[in-house]
């Protein structure tokens, strides 16, 4: 089922996971599967290597959920270190496996790995290209503080506003204040974009990872959680524990004002989003 259709229902539950590097993670992830299956997702998603890292292991886990699972999968694609012909085949294949949703980013390949530039600059490109291959839903990403690559926000704004013109939805990167997200849409909103943009919901359960995520993805890790955190510092599940609950408060802020859907970035986990769901009193919430 497409996504565009789905969000028309009501707010979207959606999760996403990356695929597993070997053995081991692949039994993480199938047994997370297994216990999110049961929540019912609107759908969920996975991610992309930039620089085609992980084509293979993308295109097999998606097309696997899809054909294996009651989930609708959607797969992340990114422009990064791609032709255009290779992007196109890429995108050929889901539509020839019946996958009818596309998550199109810019992506930050390893720069270790010294790839070619790519022959698609932004992700909006990528969008076209999407459409030009077959009738797919098409998310992009959005950044409610602005994108760290961004000369001002203002910039990003305009930008993320014309991309989103092109695509179905957005999914946003993760945050820890509402108010990063009310602005993004307000912004959008007066740039006379109205459609949809999911929140990006990543639970603070461990000190040390999320500020190293934050940090990577340009997402400010606020003083007002990192004290909350650092007060119960030295018990890990204290930590967590606190990660959860305000992880949930975010999530009834954004439900509240408004937001169309939340999207939980797993990290192949499925504990935290099972807490949070049933927090938030969601069915098939155990
Ligand atoms: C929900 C979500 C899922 C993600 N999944 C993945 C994944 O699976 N794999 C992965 O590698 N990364 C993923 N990312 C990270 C993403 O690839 C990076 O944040 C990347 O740096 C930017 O991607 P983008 O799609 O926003 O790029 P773009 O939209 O291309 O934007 C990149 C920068 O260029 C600017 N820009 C855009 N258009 C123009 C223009 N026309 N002229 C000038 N400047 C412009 C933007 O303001 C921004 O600063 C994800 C991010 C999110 C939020």
């Amino acid at each position: 089922m497409k996504i565009s259709e789905i969000l028309k229902t009501g707010p979207s539950f959606s999760f996403e996971f990356f695929p597993p590097r070997d053995e081991k993670m692949e039994a993480v992830l199938a047994q997370t599967l297994r216990e999110l299956e049961v929540l019912e997702p609107s759908y969920v998603s996975v991610t992309y290597g930039a620089g085609g890292t992980t084509r293979e292991r993308t295109h097999d886990l998606v097309v696997g959920i899809d054909r294996d699972t009651t989930m609708t999968a959607m797969a992340h694609l990114t422009c990064a270190a791609h032709t255009r012909a290779e992007l196109a085949a890429i995108v050929e294949r889901y539509r020839d496996a019946g996958i009818e949703n596309i998550l199109a980013l810019g992506g930050d390949p390893p720069k270790d790995l010294d790839l070619p530039k790519g022959e698609l600059e932004y992700a909006v490109e990528l969008v076209h290209l999407i459409r030009e291959v077959g009738d797919f839903s098409i998310g992009v990403a959005a950044h409610p503080e602005p994108h760290p690559r961004s000369p001002s926000r203002e910039s990003d704004r305009r930008h993320t506003a014309e991309k989103l013109a092109a695509a179905d939805f957005a999914i946003t990167q993760f945050f820890f204040d509402a108010e990063h997200y009310f602005d993004l849409v307000e912004s959008l909103r007066a740039a006379g974009v109205d459609k949809p943009v999911i929140a990006g919901i990543m639970p603070a359960t461990s000190i040390s990872s999320i500020k190293r995520m934050s940090e990577m993805q340009g997402s400010e890790f606020p003083q007002w959680l990192s004290d909350k955190l650092h007060a119960v510092g030295d018990d890990p599940a204290a930590v967590r524990a606190v990660g959860i609950e305000e992880a949930t408060t975010l999530c009834a802020a954004l439900l509240e004002g408004g937001a169309p859907g939340l999207h939980f970035y797993t990290l192949n986990r499925s504990t935290a989003t099972r807490e949070i769901y049933a927090n938030l009193g969601l069915s098939g919430a155990t």
